[in-house]
């Protein structure tokens, strides 16, 4: 819908009409009081590369289609997605999935403690990040390779599935060779080449929400992993330093109450509001020994307290009929 100025003249709506309909779209003028509105009927896509905002006497293009395609509920997915990771469902309502561990594979030792720890309470995945983004480049960026081998070692004796983040196409193959779950981080959300390798790894892909990015922007670069045959993706609200009015998802949408607090006093709180208000499942940050993590010891919960924290978690699940995945 192109909404013209107030005084926009005929000539200049005539105008904005011989440019619509070089895209084959059907085009219909609605001349109001005060201005005139023109509906473009057709491929949104075309009428948005005309660039007509720059046009004399338009006003603003209000998009009435939505700009993700097959994320959306309106195209292509009837129902809710619901995924199967290593016989753990997620999505779909009546599950409630629980990834919990590091937020960065440390050592062997760390890293089998806590997933020994989170596996005991319940949890259906285990986290670690092996490549790490950092906002110094001075802090430790992880183990790389030598973290792969442990988390595989790990979800070998658990039984766990393992998620990890993706950080550089470089590691794709190392990643895809260890990973049950390629994770893509906040800060690469828009990071378009990455998703279309990770879109290409067939495996499932967790997708965290950037740290100002819209739910539109969010569910594009979702298309981006789908458009490469990947159906499995699974959105993560991680926390946004912007405003957002949309409100609707057809993939599983996990929280992290983690990295939206940085503090382990308000992650029981959000882990509780995640579980209550139906969202499909929390990646949660644990550590053995969290004043001494290397990464993200602030909001690292303990090991110790994490059977309490599984046990409330459910319980608030279990509020909307959801178990432990
Ligand atoms: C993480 O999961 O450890 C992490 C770095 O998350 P985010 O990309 O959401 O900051
Ligand atoms: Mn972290």
């Amino acid at each position: 819908m192109i909404v013209m100025t107030p005084h926009a003249t005929e000539g200049e709506v005539a105008a904005v009409r011989a440019r619509l309909e070089t895209t084959g779209v059907h085009v219909v003028v609605m001349p109001g009081e005060l201005t005139t509105a023109i509906g473009a009927i057709g491929d949104p896509e075309g009428v948005a590369e005309l660039g007509l905002e720059g046009m004399s006497g338009v006003d603003r293009v209000v998009p009435i289609s939505r700009p993700y395609k097959l994320a959306s509920s309106e195209l292509y997915h009837e129902g809710p997605t619901v995924l199967d990771i290593a016989g753990r469902k997620v999505g779909g309502g009546d599950t409630f999935c629980l990834v919990a561990g590091p937020c960065t594979v440390e050592s062997r030792e760390q890293t089998l403690e806590v997933a020994r720890a989170v596996k005991a309470a319940g949890a259906s995945m285990l986290r670690g990040g092996a490549f790490k983004p950092r906002t110094s480049p001075f802090a430790f960026k992880g183990l790389g390779g030598e973290a792969l081998e442990i988390l595989a070692e790990a979800r070998e004796e658990t039984g766990l599935p393992v998620v990890t983040e993706l950080l550089d196409t470089q590691h794709a193959q190392a990643i895809g060779e260890h990973a049950d779950v390629v994770q893509i981080g906040a800060r690469n959300m828009q990071n378009y080449a990455l998703l279309e390798v990770a879109g290409k790894m067939g495996k499932p892909v967790l997708l965290k929400r950037g740290l100002s990015s819209s739910l539109d922007e969010l569910l594009q670069a979702a298309d981006y992993i789908l458009k490469e045959g990947n159906e499995a993706v699974v959105l993560c609200e991680r926390g946004i330093r912007t405003f957002e009015t949309a409100t609707r998802f057809t993939l599983p949408v996990i929280v992290d109450p983690s990295h939206a607090a940085g503090d382990r006093r308000l992650v029981e709180p959000l882990s509780r509001a995640a579980a209550a208000v139906g969202a499909d499942g929390i990646i949660v940050e644990v550590h053995q020994d969290p004043d001494a993590a290397l990464c993200d010891g602030p909001q690292a919960l303990s090991t110790s307290h994490f059977p309490d924290y599984a046990r409330d978690v459910a319980a608030h699940a279990a509020l909307l009929g959801k178990r432990l995945a």
